[in-house]
């Protein structure tokens, strides 16, 4: 694992993409026990070189029901985005996540990665990745519809403060997914 993330770290592939070069963020252990699988780092992110280091970060630890200290112990988190690298600011917020990265990384990751039996889809991008045409239509859909992908995979919205709109317009997200997901991460803590 020390040797795959050193080589991540080195990776250079989206090199004449990204206009604030390349900082590979991510998170792994051979023990972690919960993948959580998000976008790609922000500005933020990018600067400090900690995962969910910002307010998504903040109302994610909320959902889950951890503090910084039991998100940040990498034998029980691994925090692996869809692209490891900041992709920059497009015309409505950040670039999607570079293609490349998760056919390039994510495999070899996880071959690594035993005894994770979790994994929370953060966001349209690992949805659509990881659960391929089990996914719906919308991302809502999907997220609406998460006890049919449990036990593996749980799908979440992206927990970012500009999805607030969202989360108004979605209650059943407070009230039924949440207690769920405290549910299944409180059985990785005890
Ligand atoms: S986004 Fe992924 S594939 Fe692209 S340079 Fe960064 S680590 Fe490499």
């Amino acid at each position: 694992m020390e040797k795959l993330l050193a080589e991540i770290r080195n990776c250079k592939t989206c090199l004449p993409f990204l206009e604030h070069g390349v900082h590979p963020v991510l998170s792994a252990h051979p023990k972690s026990k919960i993948a959580i699988i998000g976008q790609a780092p922000g500005s933020i992110v990018h600067k400090t070189g900690i995962p969910w280091d910002d307010k998504s970060g903040e109302r994610l630890r909320d959902w889950l029901g951890v503090d910084t200290s039991g998100f940040y112990n990498a034998e029980l988190f691994a925090l692996i985005p869809m692209g490891f690298c900041y992709p920059g600011k497009g015309k409505s917020g950040d670039l999607p996540p570079r293609g490349e990265c998760a056919p390039q990384w994510h495999k070899l990751l996880f071959r690594s990665l035993n005894e994770i039996d979790l994994i929370l889809l953060i966001g349209s991008y690992a949805q659509k990745y990881y659960l391929n045409d089990r996914a719906k239509n919308t991302l809502t859909e999907t997220v609406q519809n998460f006890e049919a992908y449990l036990p593996k995979y749980l799908p979440l919205p992206h927990p970012s403060p500009r999805n607030n709109i969202w989360f108004k317009k979605n209650p059943w997200f407070n009230d039924d997914l949440i207690p769920v997901l405290r549910e299944e991460i409180m059985r990785y803590q005890i």
